[in-house]
């Protein structure tokens, strides 16, 4: 939409006031240029820290329409723009200050630019003289050098006149080829800057297929195809890249058509119902060890994968069909001998077309090895998902959470801890695509209420966030933004009293706690309580469930303190390993 400047600008005074033009027409400014952009390229909701100098652009947006929602710290809007960007396909936008606001959201940024979603940082800034110059200004800094190697691409619009095409190309940037994190860097005098009106509207750029289909070779899938026939014991696994494609029928069709047992990564969960016959996850170490060729779609073989090597695999060289549309991921680690480099959904497709109406199944010693050990480790995880331990152990408060999801199949789990992720990844089943954010390739602590309000808002439905009590302590204000909201969003705090366990002591016998214990017995309830939503002290399986299942029913706003048995953790869950003092005793 075109609008006259405000009044209130100076410059747009100086102009209109001008005797010798006389002819000027309405004129817009650097704010609705901005909004305009944004709008011509469908973007609907903004996630937001309000403050000098984009306080007013924030305004400006709501009463044109756009959804602002502010948070109360800009890394928790970031990820929720990070998670926005992974549901939709679309970028995540999230919009803060200078300098410190910028900093806070830049985490998030390079949380999305590694995980390859899909986000936009909106950055105020300082004017390019006194940054240059180092003049002192108010948050003075060079934010364009310092997210550069932070994102995919980062630019800087100078000219109201380049707005459009700087929102552009930042859209385009994230979403095509490997999406990730783009910086915008918005200067102060740039949204006061003003132009004629139709001129700007002329400005503007809508961005045509802005992540094309990319196919893959015919050659490229011919081999893959070749190396697939001949595998006695192949295996696909699945990555978020292949959840984040939306290309969920032909993925499973692949998967059922090939007959080949499937692996999902953590957020790759659902893409297939955890409950599919081909699903090797309860058998995921007999499936990377006995696995002869694997197809990688959307997965990269990094360190959540052993780099695709080593005891993991079985000290076996396995021949790797990698999926993936950014062709240097081929060879990260270990010999890709079957590249296929385009979009998931057109490389899935050519397989299938490939593969013909006679496919043969793999061989059954296979299949029916991965079927039995899942069937042992399946019936040995159920009686522990039962038990009425008071204080809940993991597994006892999990196997609520279990029945509460498969009976809610729609609803969004966000996930994050140490033994609260690693348990609650493999406890809890998932059913349908896109349902299961987590901390992601970096295991970050402290996404999970920005996941939560960003789902929830993209998508409308109920969200459980079952959250460690350290985890939670990284972005807990934020309850204040989902009572704000009134947002369908039940936290569960699995509160052990502290990082890992809540039982260690200081040694040298002082007052002050051990440095991975918290204030014992803490209410996190009343939190939420305090901005009027239903907070729930549960110390039993039973609380538990009921006071779930209400704030599922309800959609309200609710924050349950699960008491844990402060023995129950281990040392950073199931990645101890990666302790300096793990790796000094190996050697
Ligand atoms: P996980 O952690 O679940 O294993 P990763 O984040 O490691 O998943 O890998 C995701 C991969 O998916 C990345 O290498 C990325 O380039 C790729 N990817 C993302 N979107 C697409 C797409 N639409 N088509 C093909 N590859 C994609
Ligand atoms: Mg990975």
């Amino acid at each position: 939409m075109v609008t006259t400047a405000a009044g209130s600008l100076a410059t747009a005074d100086e102009w209109t006031d001008s005797d010798d033009d006389l002819e000027a027409g309405p004129l817009t400014d650097g704010f609705h240029l901005v909004i305009d952009a944004l709008k011509l390229n469908d973007v609907e909701t903004i996630y937001n820290v309000p403050g000098i100098p984009i306080t007013d652009l924030g305004r400006y947006m709501q009463a044109e329409g756009l959804r602002v929602l502010s948070f109360r710290h800009e890394q928790h809007a970031g990820y929720a723009a990070a998670i926005a960007g992974f549901l939709t396909k679309k970028p995540g936008i999230c919009m803060t200050v200078s300098a410190p606001g910028f900093l806070n959201g830049l985490t998030a940024l390079a949380h999305a630019t590694t995980n390859c979603f899909p986000m936009i940082l909106i950055s105020g800034s300082s004017e390019r003289e006194v940054v240059d110059l180092q003049q002192g200004d108010y948050e003075e800094m060079d934010q364009l050098a310092i997210a550069k190697p932070l994102c995919k691409a980062a630019y800087r619009v100078l000219h109201a006149e380049d707005i459009g095409i700087g929102i552009a190309r930042a859209i385009r940037a994230a979403v095509s080829g490997r999406p990730g994190g783009v910086y915008l860097d918005l200067p102060a005098a740039l949204l006061g800057q003003t132009m004629d009106a139709a001129a700007g509207a002329n400005s503007l750029v809508k961005v045509i297929d802005a992540a094309p289909a990319q196919l893959p070779a015919p050659e490229a899938v011919a081999r893959a195809l070749g190396l697939l026939k001949n595998a006695k014991n192949p295996l696909i696994i699945l990555g978020k890249g292949a959840a984040y494609a939306q290309a969920d029928d032909a993925i499973r069709d692949l998967v059922e058509k090939s007959g080949i047992p499937y692996l999902p990564m953590s957020m790759a969960k659902g893409l297939l119902p955890d409950t599919h016959p081909l699903s090797a996850g309860p058998a995921r170490s007999l499936a990377l060890k006995g696995s002869d060729v694997v197809v990688m779609i959307g997965a990269r073989l990094n360190w959540l994968l052993s780099h695709g090597k080593g005891k993991t695999w079985g000290d076996k060289a396995k021949k790797f069909i990698q999926i993936d549309i950014e062709p240097r991921e081929m060879d990260s680690n270990v010999e890709i001998a079957a590249p296929l480099v385009g979009d998931i959904g057109s490389c899935v497709q050519a397989l299938l077309n490939g593969m013909g109406e006679d496919w043969a199944q793999p061989p059954t010693e296979w299949t029916e090895a991965i079927f039995t050990k899942k069937q042992t480790n399946v019936e040995r995880m159920a009686p522990k998902l039962q038990n009425n331990n008071v204080p809940m152990d993991y597994h006892g408060a999990l196997g609520v959470l279990r029945t509460i999801i498969n009976e809610r199949p729609d609803a969004i789990l966000v996930n994050e801890g140490a033994n609260t992720l690693d348990f609650a990844r493999s406890v809890i089943d998932m059913h349908k695509p896109r349902k299961r954010l987590d901390v992601g390739t970096w295991g970050v602590m402290g996404v999970g209420m920005g996941q939560a309000i960003g789902a929830a808002v993209e998508t409308g439905l109920p969200v459980l966030a079952i959250e460690g009590d350290s985890a939670f302590g990284f972005c807990g204000m934020e309850v204040e933004t989902i009572c704000r909201y009134d947002l369908p969003i039940c936290v569960v705090v699995f509160n052990n009293n502290g990082i890992y366990k809540g039982t260690d002591i200081n040694p040298t016998g002082s007052a002050d706690a051990a440095t991975t214990v918290f204030v014992k017995d803490a209410r996190y309830d009343k939190m939420m309580e305090a901005f009027g939503g239903v907070g729930v002290h549960a110390t039993t399986p039973d609380d538990l469930k009921r006071a779930v299942n209400e704030a599922m029913h309800s959609g309200k706003p609710t924050l349950i303190n699960a008491v844990i048995d402060e023995e129950a953790g281990t040392e950073s869950g199931r990645i101890g390993n990666l302790n300096p003092q793990s790796i000094i005793a190996k050697k």
